[in-house]
């Protein structure tokens, strides 16, 4: 039987990850991988995670199953954490999940047990994971325009008119902010805009949020997500702490679903239970738990808060840094892009043949489709990177 089994493709981030550890140039820079990085490069744990696993380490008495939809008070503190007051908590169902990606897969899942037939309509580009997931579980996908490669902004009129095609029973998969992998965001008037649009089409919107935080601070990263939360019968969230706790190896993620009928909750709650039976039974619990700990204690709750405002801040610093140095390398404004995108990631929009020669002339890695994680500079190697960029003629 599994000699039927043929070799899966491999994952490209991954594979760039190993070229970067095989290459002997010790100037070499990595904008790879999808994960935070200081100053030295190292990926740190938040000193609010460290105090709740202490305090965790000291306070719990078993490690016995918790439920099917893991602690509600999870479920509560980070939908509270996303959601802020726009949708009151009888509203809210929801599941903790492995990571963002479980809930990613499970809010899929509930889409297709919801309409068999659901398509879904992904940004183009996307987390390529999505389009992994999709596939993998034979759901049709329909591609929106999503990103402008002359202006590297958010090709609004683009969306809009692919969007107005969408029907009720699709599925219209957002990114709550920081978009991976572009770093170009729609501002709130685009968010109300497509908040009518939906509002019209009667498509069900799908909320991915990776990265509250990471850009314009914790309530504005998640105010587009709370206007289409508080105006359109029916969301789905996927949620992951991973990088905005920090705690990328412990799995905590969350799947939510938003109906404006109260009276479905329990309905909507049940079905992601059953799901999360059906694919692991219990959700991971540790992460998810810690979680909740920095989230209901108010000291706690602000040092994290304190942390992640000084990363977010920090890759500001590196964003204006970079666009100031490509500035003055190239004599133009064409690269001022960098300063507006948000989030860890931005997209150089270049060629795969440029981002080679990067790679082979000056030992600067970044994914094919030129997304850079300005986590992974620092300010000795932002002028490095500008200069490498405007030598190879991007
Ligand atoms: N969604 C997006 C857009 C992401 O970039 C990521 C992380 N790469 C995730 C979801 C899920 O991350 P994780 O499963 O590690 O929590």
């Amino acid at each position: 039987m599994l000699s039927h089994l043929t070799d899966q493709p491999a994952d490209k981030i991954l594979e760039l990850m190993k070229l970067y550890r095989d290459d002997p140039r010790p100037q070499k820079i990595d904008l790879g991988v999808g994960v935070y990085k200081d100053a030295d490069g190292k990926t740190p744990i938040f000193r609010a995670i460290k105090a709740a696993e202490k305090k965790l380490w000291e306070q719990e008495e078993t490690k016995s199953y918790v439920g099917l939809i893991g602690d509600p008070a999870y479920r509560d503190a980070l939908a509270g954490l996303i959601l802020g007051d726009a949708v009151p908590s009888d509203k809210i169902a929801g599941a903790a999940t492995p990571g963002g990606t479980g809930a990613v897969r499970q809010c899929f899942e509930l889409a297709r047990m919801a309409n068999p037939d659901v398509r879904v309509w992904v940004s183009d580009p996307t987390w390529p994971n999505h389009l992994s997931i999709l596939k993998f579980m034979g759901l049709p996908t329909q591609s929106y325009r999503y990103f402008d490669s002359e202006t590297r902004a958010v090709d609004f009129d683009g969306m809009m008119a692919d969007l107005a095609e969408a029907q009720p029973g699709d599925l219209v998969l957002l990114h709550g902010c920081c978009h991976n992998p572009t770093g170009a965001n729609l501002n709130m008037s685009q968010w109300q805009a497509v908040v009518d649009l939906l509002l019209k089409t009667g498509a069900t919107p799908m909320i991915d949020i990776a990265y509250q935080g990471f850009g314009d601070g914790l309530d504005a990263d998640a105010a587009g997500t709370r206007l289409v939360a508080s105006s359109v019968p029916e969301l789905l969230i996927a949620a992951s702490c991973s990088k905005n706790f920090g705690i990328y190896r412990e799995r905590a993620g969350l799947a939510l679903a938003i109906s404006q009928e109260a009276a479905r909750r329990d309905t909507h709650e049940g079905a992601l239970a059953f799901l999360n039976r059906q694919n692991f039974s219990f959700p991971p619990d540790h992460g998810t738990r810690l979680v909740t700990l920095v989230l209901t204690d108010p000291d706690l709750r602000a040092d994290w808060a304190s942390e992640l405002e000084d990363i977010r801040l920090g890759m500001l610093k590196l964003r204006e840094q970079l666009a100031a140095e490509l500035q003055a390398a190239s004599g133009s404004d064409r690269f001022g892009f960098v300063a507006e995108h948000r989030g860890m990631f931005s997209r150089l929009g270049t060629t795969p043949e440029m981002v080679e020669r990067l790679r082979e002339d000056h030992a600067i890695y970044m994914v094919g489709d030129s997304r850079m994680n300005i986590a992974g500079l620092n300010a000795h190697t932002v002028p490095v990177l500008a200069k490498a960029i405007v030598d190879t003629g991007i």
